[in-house]
């Protein structure tokens, strides 16, 4: 099969136990992690470091996640691209945190953002969030998040038409996939990407392009949880031309990312 230059969006680098998200005992050392992702034929991953918190009494938790990140990033520039985390409950903090981290030390991708696994649910609509997502405009950084809310969904896109926006995840079940499709073809700032379920839903590549746009679907495989090389192979067998596979393995990334 053809060689592409993948950049998977949704990695969940496993750093330490607290964050090794795998299913099956602990995902190996960064170094195995890199290895396993490069040899599934991806090129590039970024990604926020994740990990179950519950009632954070305070940000410390959440910045230090982030601190996680840019070390990775240091020590592995050429592969890693480092995704943060804001929080809800702490707007002004989840704001300084984006100016420390998109202003300073130049972060693109915010995310992703898993509100259940933070104590935080679906609230990405929330005045909070608002407030947030306000400042991760200002910095031009882009939002991947997790949501299985329409509502909470379109509302989020009506209110911040100029966020740029990556639903997570399209979903296996055939309903559940049309409705978010459409949600992600009916707002401009809404792209999705395609870890998670779905994949092995044959055509699932080729309708969402058909409905959405070329411009609208990024790659992703939401690894250590899953297989990363069911992503690449999957993509790969589709009945996609060249430039939607180009636009798909990591133009649409580039873009949105600058
Ligand atoms: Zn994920």
């Amino acid at each position: 099969m053809k060689e592409y230059h993948i950049i998977d969006c949704h990695w969940h680098p496993a750093i330490d136990a607290r964050t090794d998200t795998g299913w099956f005992g602990p995902v190996g050392s960064i170094r195995k992690q890199i290895e396993t992702l490069r040899r599934a034929g991806i090129s590039q991953a970024c990604g926020a470091p994740i990990e179950k918190i519950e009632k954070p009494a305070s940000f410390r938790k959440i910045r230090l996640l982030n601190d996680k990140a840019f070390a990775l990033r240091d020590k592995h520039p050429d592969f890693y691209i480092p995704g943060i985390h804001i929080h809800p409950k702490f707007p002004d903090e989840s704001c300084c945190e984006i100016e420390r981290c998109c202003g300073g030390e130049g972060v693109r991708w915010i995310g992703e953002l898993v509100g259940r696994w933070m104590d935080y649910g679906d609230d990405f609509a929330t005045k909070n969030a608002l407030q947030i997502f306000r400042t991760a405009i200002e910095y031009d950084a882009v939002v991947n998040f997790h949501c299985g809310d329409l509502k909470v969904i379109g509302k989020l896109c009506a209110t911040l038409p100029e966020l740029k926006l990556v639903l997570a995840h399209p979903s296996s079940n055939r309903m559940e996939f049309l409705e978010r499709i459409k949600i992600v073809s009916k707002f401009k700032n809404l792209h999705l990407d395609i870890s998670g379920a779905g994949i092995d839903r044959f055509g699932i590549l080729r309708k969402a392009i058909d409905m959405a746009g070329t411009d609208k679907i990024l790659f992703g495989t939401d690894y250590p949880i899953n297989n990363p090389a069911v992503y690449t192979h999957g993509a790969k067998l589709e009945d996609l031309s060249e430039k939607e596979r180009k636009l798909l393995f990591g133009g649409n990334f580039l873009r949105l990312t600058k």
